[in-house]
């Protein structure tokens, strides 16, 4: 900020006054005394009162009534900037030092831009999908973006039959359904994940055991998996299911996972709702579970604002998910029920955001990618900063980027979190674990050694704004942001 070229003297002219304004192009100047000292500030409105109220233009500014501006005296996070702001209704905030010269002035237009973890990224074609919905007045939760969308993701993924249904929550709790899963049932589960991935077990009355992660990953440890089946192999209670999160992009290390499932003849169930786009040694993540969901709520890669799919290659358990996802009514014309069901089909509106949003998964996929190239190249300097792996069999969307930060350096993962935020910079920390939740007190966990390795991501962990729409300035200002907090400390 050039404030010289902002700041004017009472013996100026009106029309200089007008003229500097002009030159500036901020709609404000700086009234300052003999010395430099900041006196008020002047708006457009100030000068065009002045004109109405008669003042010549060559006239000085002598008589220019005195005001009290608000300026600050220190330098401020750009929260309690924007806050000072909306409390007085004004666009500028003058900076003054100690001995009252301005040497900054805050501008809104600059401050107020708040930088998100995750929001929507609509393409081109979504609204003629949603046009194409209401021309034909297919507005069920059925209908042909529902069947196209089905038939798009399914191939996409590799995967011969897909349901789509109004959660990712929804087709993880129509997969506990459809493997039986029970009350006395158990279920192993990644504990570093969504509470939504593991309340769907206990929808069913069952119970989970969680499963710590690997560092290599992040995901579910091949080695906590073994011990825990170890475990319930010894008590004679082997789980229904194992649900395997792939976090933030990247899938789980499947093939020791899928080997031990697999002697133990226990189903996976892919919890693929972060990791649409990746790959598992060149494979779609998604395609390795007996079933599989996505999820396409707000945050996720792609989005219909709220939606979710559920996949297998075994075409009679999708038949069975779309019967118990629309009422599990009998083929009678009457109503009749033998079962249970729920109401959980997608609707054909939000069916057709989702076939609009798949055309760009693959741009999403590479805008996210080079949204974590740029913060790792941007933060090379700092040592304490320790990306989310992506090990060699792995292609991550970097749906997020997520980092740990070492607790001995200057700020520790919290503590940058907080600097962020008053900066107006969402970031979030890594899934409080599972096994930590006050509503999961007591439930079995197993760790692959001595140490929790989902508790050290959790307390070390952090999630940076990543979404695909971020501008450059955005990436940057969170990079420069960062950088701050650790110089500063
Ligand atoms: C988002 C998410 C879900 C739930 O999906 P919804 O569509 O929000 O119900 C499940 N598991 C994981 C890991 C998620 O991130």
């Amino acid at each position: 900020m050039n404030i010289e070229a902002i700041s004017i003297t009472r013996d100026s002219s009106l029309r200089q006054a007008l003229q500097r304004m002009d030159e500036a192009g901020k709609g404000l100047l700086l009234l300052v005394d003999t010395q430099g000292r900041f006196e008020r500030t002047i708006t457009d409105g100030d000068l065009r009162r002045e004109l109405l109220g008669g003042r010549d233009l060559d006239v000085s500014l002598e008589t220019l009534p005195a005001m009290q501006s608000l300026i600050i005296d220190r330098k401020v996070t750009r929260r309690e900037a924007l806050a000072l702001m909306n409390t007085h209704s004004i666009d500028h905030l003058p900076v003054v030092d100690t001995n009252g010269a301005a040497f900054d002035l805050l501008d809104r237009r600059e401050i107020d831009d708040q930088i998100l973890l995750s929001t929507p990224h609509m393409g081109d074609t979504e609204q003629a999908f949603i046009a194409e919905a209401f021309r034909t007045n297919w507005i069920a939760p059925l209908g042909p973006n529902v069947d196209a969308f089905e038939r798009e993701v399914a191939s996409l993924v590799g995967i011969g039959h897909a349901a789509a249904v109004s959660s990712g929550t929804a087709a993880l709790h129509l997969a506990m359904r459809l493997l039986d899963v029970g009350p006395g049932d158990r279920v192993f589960c990644s504990t570093l994940t969504f509470a939504a991935s593991v309340n769907p077990v206990v929808y069913q009355g069952a119970t989970p055991v969680f499963i710590d992660s690997e560092p290599e990953s992040w995901n579910m440890s091949p080695k906590a998996l073994e011990r825990a089946f170890v475990a319930a192999k010894a008590e004679g209670r082997l789980p229904k299911a194992v649900i395997v999160v792939n976090l933030y992009g990247q899938s789980a290390d499947i093939d020791p996972i899928k080997a031990l499932c697999d002697a133990h003849g226990v189903p996976i169930v892919e919890d693929a709702a972060e990791s649409l786009g990746a790959l598992y040694k060149g494979q779609p993540s998604g395609s390795f579970g007996l079933l599989t969901i996505f999820s396409f709520n707000g945050n996720k890669i792609i989005t219909t604002s709220g939606g979710g799919m559920l996949l297998s290659n075994d075409g009679t358990l999708i038949e069975r998910a779309r019967f118990l996802a629309t009422q599990a009514r009998d083929p009678a014309p009457h109503y009749q029920h033998s079962e249970i069901g729920f109401n959980y089909r997608l609707s054909n509106v939000l069916a057709g955001v989702g076939r609009g949003q798949l055309k760009v998964l693959d741009d999403r996929v590479k805008a996210r990618r080079a949204v974590f190239d740029q913060y790792r190249d941007g933060l090379s300097g700092i040592c304490e900063i320790q990306w989310m792996p992506e090990p060699e069999w792995s292609y991550s969307t970097r749906w997020l980027s997520a980092c740990t930060i070492n607790p001995a350096g200057p700020v520790n993962s919290e503590q940058l979190r907080a600097h962020l935020s008053d900066d107006l910079i969402e970031a979030r920390p890594v899934w409080k674990p599972m096994h930590r939740q006050p509503v999961f007190s007591g439930t079995d966990y197993f760790m692959s050694d001595n140490q929790s390795v989902a508790d050290q991501l959790f307390q070390n962990g952090l999630c940076l704004p990543s979404g695909s729409n971020m501008s450059a300035n955005q990436i940057e200002r969170t990079i420069a942001s960062i950088r701050t907090a650790f110089r500063k400390s």
